[in-house]
């Protein structure tokens, strides 16, 4: 979808189709399990092993025969001779000889002919013959091979999001590393002639830099890797030097922000108009100015979104189209932000013909949502403050004190 429908308007939902057309599944690399948190599995996990890989015990104790134990308790102690000393890892176990017992610590292989481990508790701890008080059931703290999963079984699944239980299962069945889906590259570039670096000197007219830094860090937080590059005056050629410079191999989108709206100077626009990347208005606000498209730079092509220059607006955009699509690409089953909803504390308006993405306070035990700051999107403070955003449907003109809304959380 590179073009604008007539009347020059796209609806949210067509805007953010067409960016996600954009953003193409990501190939596969396998990493070490230390780098993989977070990752998103490629293919299923089989087990090359049972889990566990044998019969051992669950208890510092003597594995024994149940059988030969018939009647002890603590009153009729059964006494046996201790054939075998069995520690953790212990590789050459010898079996269990009748009328004999083993003393065996927790993890360590149960010798064959046991059927049951007593607990050195309810015996005496003898090392040449030991006295047993307890008369323990077949199969009493035997953790028997493969009763966690089978060998051959699929231990996770394609698309399973690893954190630390999975990456450590990974490591059980013997995996030294796992294949997932690559993390999408993402190149972020600011733009504006108003633009200072924080740090330095601010003359009269100027202000800091924020979106290239903040954008970094929610490609980031999405999962993605990104590469901030120093951001360019509203100078066209300068512009699109930086741009076949860096926009080579290995990047899969380019993230720019500001020069895309109306006035005079639009360098993105200006830049990119006519070369394969299409500009319009999308029905929301913030974020009414947007362009995105795959961008002609040479023989090859590039895949960019063209984000407002507002603060509020930028990250907002970011988080309606850019987020999705690049969690879409690399595998995540979960694309979006959680949605849910609560009672407005307060009462609102809104502009019709455009979804609103108010910014929000979410208080989850009352179960309502408060809107901070108001709708102007450059109150970049008040956008920090928020933690969810409150999506007003582009047909609502107005929502009452405790009313309803749907709101989208940030932090999820
Ligand atoms: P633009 O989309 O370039 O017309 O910019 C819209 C508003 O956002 C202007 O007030 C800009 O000064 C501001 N702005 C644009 N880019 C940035 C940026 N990278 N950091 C902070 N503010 C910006
Ligand atoms: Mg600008």
């Amino acid at each position: 979808m590179s073009s604008w429908p007539e009347g020059g308007t796209r609806s949210v939902e067509q805007h953010a189709a067409a960016v996600a057309e954009l953003v193409r599944p990501t190939g596969t690399e396998t990493v070490p399990l230390a780098g993989a948190s977070d990752r998103v599995l490629a293919g299923d996990l089989t087990a090359g092993l049972a889990l566990p890989p044998f019969d051992n015990s669950a208890m510092d104790g003597y594995a024994v025969r149940a059988a030969e134990l018939a009647g002890a308790s603590d009153t009729h102690p059964v006494e046996l001779p201790v054939a075998a000393d069995i520690p953790a890892g212990r590789t050459d176990v010898p079996p269990l000889a009748p009328g004999t017992v083993a003393r065996i610590m927790t993890g360590a292989p149960v010798p064959a002919g046991a059927d049951a481990v007593v607990p050195v508790e309810r015996t005496d701890g003898g090392t040449g013959r030991v006295r047993i008080s307890a008369q323990p059931q077949p199969g009493a703290f035997v953790r028997r091979a493969g009763e966690d999963a089978a060998a051959g079984a699929v231990v996770l699944t394609a698309g399973t999001v690893l954190g630390a239980p999975q990456i450590g299962l990974a490591a059980a069945v013997g995996r030294p590393g796992l294949t997932v889906h690559r993390r999408p590259h993402v190149l972020v570039l600011s733009t504006g002639s108003e633009l200072v670096a924080p740090g330095e000197e601010l003359a009269p007219g100027q202000i800091y830099e924020s979106n290239g830094t903040m954008l970094a860090v929610a490609v980031r937080e999405a999962g993605a890797t990104a590469e901030q590059l120093s951001f360019v005056p509203d100078d066209v050629d300068r512009f699109r030097a930086v741009l076949a410079e860096r926009a080579g191999d290995g990047v899969d989108l380019v993230l720019t922000s500001g020069g895309v709206s109306a006035g005079a100077y639009e360098v993105v626009k200006d830049a990119m108009l006519g070369h394969g990347v299409a500009f319009g208005k999308v029905a929301m606000q913030p974020g009414g100015p947007q362009g995105c498209g795959r961008l002609e730079l040479g023989g090859t092509s590039v895949a960019v979104v063209t984000l407002p220059g507002n603060p509020v607006s930028s990250l907002v955009s970011f988080e309606v189209f850019v987020r999705p699509a690049l969690r879409a690409a690399m595998g995540r089953p979960d694309p979006g932000r959680p949605v849910v909803t609560a009672r407005l504390d307060g009462a609102l308006t809104s502009v019709p013909g455009r979804r609103q993405f108010r910014r929000g306070i979410l208080d989850a035990v009352a179960g309502t949502v408060a809107e901070v700051g108001s709708t102007g999107s450059h109150l970049i403070a008040a956008l920090a403050r928020a933690d969810c955003l409150i999506d007003i449907p582009a047909e609502t003109t107005a929502v009452a004190d405790g009313e309803r809304v749907s709101i989208v959380l940030l932090g999820g």
